[in-house]
């Protein structure tokens, strides 16, 4: 009977031994890497906009480039092994952000789609919401100051456009503008911030000035504001981002000179590190929410 004890009090602590010691039960083997960080892509798709965001929880893509450009965003979209897509984002109706659209719908099983609720009569924006309908994908509009939770402690926080913007149809000088009702959206993750601008131009980024605390528009990176085109990137905006780089989406020897020598002067005024697609093919941002680093494609 003793000898049967004794051999029942040695099973169970051989038990709670093993459970008390899992490496040693388990081998040497480390654990799993914690899935942490946010990588934004700007991809190199030529003369429009694209621009890919992963967190530990969901791919983000804002903006689809152009309809001549969709070849490379498709290969882009392939080498990054992205085949979903959480929110895709158009940060307004032009053809060099939402040409890609129908490529995106085709090749990624997209979830939900934003956009600035603000039509237009052509024939890409109209196949775009035959799509969404189509495939009963949950759409819906934003305004400054909605809050994105992008998953594993990231946010996209909304500054533009406001409700009475939309309402005015980006009207200047008799004239709709789409650009002024782009998307303008900060990029959150602990200490990093980046500002994505769409092709939002001076009249957007003067009104974020007036709507915000400097707090909510300091940013470590910048995303240029319309290409590097003149028509943005006004100085006082500048100033109060106070970011370290700006990124130009931009393509190679494009027709609309972007980006322009008078904004790359004000850049080179504020001190930031400038970094172009068509100069450095797809840019790639790593924070870990404290510091970040960028990657060119191409060597500098
Ligand atoms: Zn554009």
């Amino acid at each position: 009977m003793k000898a049967l004890w004794a051999a029942l009090l040695f099973l169970l602590s051989a038990v709670f031994t093993a459970c008390g010691l899992p490496t040693e039960w388990l081998g040497d083997a480390p654990p799993p890497p914690m899935e942490t960080g946010v990588t934004v892509n700007v991809l190199a798709v030529g003369q429009g906009d694209a621009i890919l965001i992963r967190t530990a929880e969901q791919t983000i893509l804002i903006d689809t480039g152009d309809t001549s450009e969709t070849g490379r965003l498709r290969e882009a979209l392939k080498k990054e092994g992205v085949r979903r897509v959480d929110k895709l984002i158009i940060t307004h109706p032009h053809r060099d952000h939402i040409g890609g659209a129908a490529t995106v719908f085709r090749f990624c099983d997209v979830k939900e789609v934003y956009d600035n609720g603000q039509p237009t009569s052509t024939n890409v924006y109209r196949d775009y919401l035959k799509t969404i309908q189509k495939k009963e994908i949950p759409s819906r509009t934003l305004r400054d100051g909605d809050v994105l939770d992008l998953g594993g402690g990231a946010t996209l926080r909304v500054l533009s456009p406001t409700q009475e913007m939309v309402d005015e149809r980006g009207m200047q000088n008799g004239k709709v503008n789409l650009n002024l009702n782009s998307i303008v959206a900060r990029l959150e993750y602990g200490e990093f911030a980046m500002m994505l601008t769409g092709d939002a131009e001076a009249p957007t980024e003067m009104g974020i000035l007036k709507r915000y605390a400097p707090e909510l528009l300091r940013c470590r990176l910048l995303k240029a504001g319309h290409h590097g085109s003149k028509t943005a990137s006004c100085s006082k905006f500048l100033q109060a981002l106070e970011a370290d780089a700006v990124l130009v989406s931009c393509g190679a020897n494009n027709e609309y000179h972007c980006p322009h020598p008078s904004v790359l002067t004000r850049y080179e005024k504020q001190e930031m590190d400038v970094y172009r697609t068509d100069q450095d093919g797809t840019l790639t941002v790593r924070t870990d929410g404290k510091t970040y680093t960028i990657e060119t494609e191409r060597n500098k």
